[in-house]
């Protein structure tokens, strides 16, 4: 069953060249409730861990180095259709290939460094929202 609710992350790079303003401006105005939101720093076990389907792929150290290298904001979205949306306004994983007016065109710097994250189904949303907060923190 749809949960409608999805995880995001702005990644260390978009804390370091100040677009989190920005960034959460585009999340507010396309209708996502911030249900849950901390700014935090990844320890290199959490990024290994959330990223662990990666670590067979050349880029997993480069991943984990970036992902751990300053803070990030993460929180926890409320929409309907959220995971789908949320990953229409984010736009692909490659900047160069994301669709005008989407944050990762916007913002991403490259297919490495792409500024924000996004849960890719209902049951991933859910596992890395736990992974973040626990259900006290979410409103
Ligand atoms: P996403 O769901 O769009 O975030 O993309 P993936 O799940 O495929 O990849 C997870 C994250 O790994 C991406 O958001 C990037 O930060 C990073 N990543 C993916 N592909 C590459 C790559 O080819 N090189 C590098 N350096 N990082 C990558």
């Amino acid at each position: 069953m749809a949960t409608n609710r999805t995880f995001t992350m702005l990644k260390p790079d978009s804390l370091e060249k100040g677009n989190t303003g920005a960034i959460l401006e585009k999340i507010n105005a396309a209708g996502f409730k911030i249900v849950a939101m901390k700014q935090t720093q990844m320890s290199q076990v959490d990024a290994e861990a959330f990223y662990a389907v990666h670590n067979e792929r050349p880029f997993f150290g480069e991943l984990v180095e970036y992902m751990t290298r300053g803070p990030i904001i993460a929180a926890i979205l409320e929409k309907e259709n959220a995971v789908e949306d949320f990953r229409t306004l984010i736009g692909a994983t490659n900047p160069e290939e994301a669709a005008e007016g989407t944050i990762r065109k916007l913002y991403a710097a490259s297919i490495g460094e792409n500024a924000v994250h996004g849960s890719d189904s209902d049951e991933n949303a859910a596992i890395e929202g736990a992974f973040h907060f626990s259900g006290r923190d979410i409103f």
